[in-house]
């Protein structure tokens, strides 16, 4: 039997499922003689050449997948599409997540060979090394070599997973992994953070019990929502920097650890159906519940026309004015957020937290029990979301 290795190109686009297994299924390629190729950091243009793409309906995540679809076509041998279905064998994602080899296949011309492959753990213990097989086999015959690159693969997960729980963003540790190859604009916080994190002890991480950092008038503040939001320093306006700016350190739900949010399972009375707003919402739970003196106010970064958001959005509202414990404010985005709209409304959501949390300590009594919680969109939103009405009217 020949178990010579196909080489080729997989091209991997920087959006959705990239912030939690491009480490894994990186490693995975590579082993197995590939070379992986991933689309750039997000530009107005790659936005913008999703927006062509796809139908005007979608979410802004979903348009720019699109535009780093656009931009690996013509440059890889492979397109890496996984039709995401369940990785925790009990929710599952987004329906635009499971539909997405279609929706490229359907709305994009010329492109390579896509590797679609379905991931559904609900199916079985052995669900992952099926996947990995199945992604494999376009490589190479010899299962022993698959099965080689996927014990790989899945060591890089557990060591990435373990930056993140110790409190490092997504970015910082694959900048902590692969240098300026992932991360060329301005990583040097990021890494800072990341090696200092991933240093720190795993068995006490820091966030898991919402752990504030630094002192004096440094704040920690968590931010709810999708990684391929609150990372995509486009999609989100470069919230995480501009947050870094203001003196707070972000807090996101990738960095708690499953075992600490499902302690927040019993508060529904049903669980969400999709991966990544239920975690979402029970980090923001667990915060409210855990984070009195140590976290200081919550964002929630939503996206317009997602369906789950409208959800997830309200649910984390309604529970913070009911426990009346830390400030929230949720911040709309969508294709045509303007970064000057969000700052303005990061410097005085940050700037009412620090002079609620200085006017505790000043008066040595604990915190105000009444913060404020706004929703608001960003200016251009709201502008849109007019626009649009108009044409649908
Ligand atoms: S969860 Fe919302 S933002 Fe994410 S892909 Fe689905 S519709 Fe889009």
């Amino acid at each position: 039997m020949s178990s010579q290795v196909r080489e080729g190109k997989v091209g991997i686009p920087r959006a959705l499922f990239f912030y939690t297994f491009y480490p894994a299924f990186r490693t995975f390629f590579e082993e197995l003689g590939a070379t992986v190729v991933v689309s750039g950091t997000t530009t107005k243009a790659t936005l913008d050449a999703g927006v062509q793409e796809t139908v005007t309906d979608a979410c802004a995540p979903i348009k720019l997948y699109h535009g780093h679809v656009a931009e690996l076509r013509g440059r890889v041998d492979y397109l890496f599409v996984p039709r995401l279905v369940s990785t925790n064998g009990k929710l599952i994602y987004c329906p635009k997540f499971l539909g997405l080899p279609d929706m490229i296949r359907h709305s994009m011309a010329g492109l390579p060979k896509l590797i679609d492959v379905r991931i559904d753990v609900r199916k079985g213990k052995h669900e992952w090394w099926r996947v990995y097989r199945e992604i494999g086999r376009n490589f190479t015959k010899s299962t022993w070599k698959i099965y080689r690159a996927y014990r790989k693969a899945l060591e890089t997960y557990r060591q990435f997973d373990g930056m993140l729980k110790s409190g490092a963003t997504a970015p910082a540790a694959m900048y902590t992994l692969y240098g300026e190859e992932i991360l060329p604009a301005q990583p040097g916080l990021q890494a800072a953070a990341a090696l200092e994190q991933a240093s720190a002890s795993a068995s006490e991480p820091a966030v898991a019990s919402g752990t504030g950092r630094g002192a004096d008038r440094r704040l920690t503040i968590g931010v709810m929502g999708y990684p391929y939001a609150f990372y995509d320093p486009y999609l989100s306006a470069n919230l995480l920097d501009k947050l870094e700016a203001l003196g707070v350190t972000a807090v996101t739900p990738d960095m708690i650890p499953d075992e600490v949010l499902e302690r927040q399972a019993d508060k529904f009375p049903k669980e969400l159906f999709w991966t990544y707003s239920d975690r979402a919402v029970k980090a923001a739970y667990h915060f409210l519940e855990n984070g009195r003196g140590r976290i200081d106010g919550l964002i929630h970064l939503t996206a317009f026309a997602c369906g789950p958001d409208f959800i997830v959005n309200k649910l984390i509202e309604l529970e913070c004015k009911k426990q009346k414990v830390l400030p929230f404010m949720s911040l709309m985005y969508d294709e045509q957020t303007g970064e000057a709209g969000v700052l303005t409304r990061l410097e005085a959501f940050v700037d009412m937290v620090r002079r609620r949390k200085e006017a505790a300590v000043r008066a040595g009594a604990p915190l105000a029990e009444t913060p404020v919680v706004q929703s608001q969109t960003t200016a251009r939103t709201t502008a849109q979301a007019a626009s649009s009405a108009k044409k649908a009217g």
